[in-house]
């Protein structure tokens, strides 16, 4: 399968500011010897030397993970903002049809919908899925006046709602995929997806709890040994002792998550909105410093950014 992160970002969206801009080029620029501008090759070679938080940036638009299987069928993860970049810049799938999963119904992880061009298309069909009954009602109360202009009727008329039990086994194509409650303002859900023995799960919007660490739970189906978590880690330790029943995790009990459940690799997901690249890069490095504390086993750690891609 092949993981694309279209939005990350937590809460709400957090574009660049001009001043993050000019941070960004000033600290470039000094670095810069003569020796780099020489040619192109050398100025190549140059910018590709910077820190990865220098020369990108860890994206702005919230939550959208597009998961699409060796045979082409497409899963998408929340409808944030992210879901309007992957209408513009992103593949549909040969027979126009997709399949939306939601963790939940929180505004970042819906906002994007009405502006995701794909939808428009009366030739597009989606099959939409969740635990949530009333998914629908939530979906098109968002494109009432005078919030938005355009009403969920604007859609193709080929779209279908299925509400899931937790650890209900779903196919999709190719994917097996099944979901487990977690703790969070009005609950989220969870997601385990699994085709050619790999096993991917997406974990958004979740307080972890000592709860969830328990290996006779129902958590065990959906998180033991999986090979990529992405999961939320939006605060540091001290800011989720002061945003306790925010419904957001801290980075380090994300990683101990992680450990617990033999993880081999982890996204750190659902980025504080007030955090800038530099420091969700030095979140980064204090994240695989106590990966590597804690325990001998091997957890490789990563910040989900904008535009990456993972093969799995
Ligand atoms: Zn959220
Ligand atoms: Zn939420």
């Amino acid at each position: 399968m092949n993981i694309h992160f279209w939005g990350v970002r937590g809460s709400i969206p957090a574009p660049l500011t001009p001043q993050q801009i000019q941070a960004k080029i000033a600290a470039a620029v000094q670095k810069i010897t003569p020796d780099d501008i020489k040619s192109n090759e050398s100025r190549e070679k140059f910018l590709a030397s910077l820190p990865e938080w220098l020369n990108g940036t860890v994206g702005g638009n919230t939550p959208c993970v597009e998961v699409t299987s060796e045979k082409g069928d497409k899963l998408i993860f929340d409808a944030g903002t992210g879901i309007r970049v992957l209408g513009k810049l992103g593949q549909p799938a040969s027979d126009l049809h997709h399949n939306i999963l939601f963790s939940h119904f929180h505004w970042d992880h819906i906002q994007g919908l009405p502006f995701y061009d794909v939808i428009y298309n009366p030739k597009s069909s989606f099959d939409i899925y969740s635990p949530f009954e009333k998914m629908e009602d939530y979906l098109r109360q968002q494109m009432v006046a005078p919030y938005y202009p355009v009403t969920f009727d604007a859609f193709t008329k080929n779209i279908t709602f299925h509400v899931i039990e937790p650890l209900e086994k779903i196919r999709i194509g190719e994917f097996s995929i099944q979901c487990v409650r977690m703790n969070h303002p009005g609950s989220s859900y969870s997601y385990a997806i699994t085709e050619n023995g790999f096993k991917f799960v997406y974990a958004t919007d979740v307080e972890l709890t000592q709860a969830d660490f328990d290996k006779s739970s129902s958590k065990a189906v959906v998180f033991q040994d999986a090979d990529i978590l992405v999961l939320d880690s939006q605060y540091t330790v001290e800011e989720a002792l002061r945003k306790e029943n925010w419904g957001h995790s801290a980075f380090c009990y994300a990683i101990d998550f992680a450990v617990n459940w033999r993880i081999k690799k982890l996204y750190l997901f659902h980025h504080e909105p007030t955090y800038d690249d530099r420091k969700l890069n030095s979140i980064l490095e204090s994240a695989r410093w106590y990966g590597e504390y804690i325990t001998t086993d091997k957890v490789e750690v990563h910040l989900a950014t904008e535009g990456l891609d993972i093969k799995l």
